[in-house]
């Protein structure tokens, strides 16, 4: 069983992956490519200065996988409360059960109200400045919780915030990710 399963494939759900799976959580991701970062010339990303949205993708998916995660190509059907946390049922039928759950599910969050969680098209789904919704071990990233202020650069923010906050949960201690160039001898 996963420690948790993020459903999105755009800069939010791949963030949150690659924070959790370099500090050792089991993460699975499932998405189809179909972020609206196919359609972007990024030019407000900073730190590089002109990438085309399906460029991007592809460094951010290959720098996600050399940390072992696998982005499954699958659409994720349903949601649901569980003992041991939440499960989900892909299209396969196949179910995966996990403890966290990261929904960057874009711009029409279907899974997010299938939790009883609540979309405005305003403001999106309500959480806090780490990206947990009201319901516990549920992280709302992205354009789902921003929907008046997409920018890939945001949507990767709060990946990365959800994540830190799921490993600090883990942990019991506020969890850093920082490192350090090798020290010149
Ligand atoms: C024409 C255009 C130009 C843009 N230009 C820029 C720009 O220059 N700079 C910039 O910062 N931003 C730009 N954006 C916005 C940028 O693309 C978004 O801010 C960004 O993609 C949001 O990332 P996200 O991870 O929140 O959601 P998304 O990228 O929308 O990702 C959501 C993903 O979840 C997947 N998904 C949803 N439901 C399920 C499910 N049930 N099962 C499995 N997968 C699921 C979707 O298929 C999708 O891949 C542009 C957007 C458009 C349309």
């Amino acid at each position: 069983m996963p420690h948790v399963i993020v459903i999105g494939d755009g800069p939010g759900g791949l963030s949150a992956a690659l924070f959790l799976a370099k500090n050792n959580l089991d993460v699975v991701v499932y998405g189809q490519d179909k972020t609206a970062m196919n359609w972007a010339l990024v030019r407000n990303y900073l730190g590089i200065a002109e990438i085309g949205g399906t460029e991007f993708q592809k460094v951010a998916r290959a720098q996600v996988a050399s940390f072992g995660v696998t982005v499954h190509d699958a659409t994720v059907e349903k949601i649901e409360p569980h003992a041991e946390g939440y499960r989900i049922t892909l299209a396969s039928g196949a179910n995966v059960t996990a403890k966290y759950i990261v929904l960057s599910e874009g711009k029409a969050p279907k899974l997010a109200l299938q939790l009883g969680l609540v979309f405005d098209d305003k403001i999106g789904i309500a959480t806090d400045k780490n990206a947990k919704s009201n319901l516990d071990g549920v992280y709302v990233v992205g354009r789902s919780s921003r929907p008046g202020r997409s920018q890939a650069i945001i949507s990767a923010g709060d990946g990365a915030a959800a994540a830190i906050d799921i490993l600090s949960r883990e942990k019991g201690e506020d969890v850093v990710d920082w490192d350090s160039p090798p020290k010149e001898s």
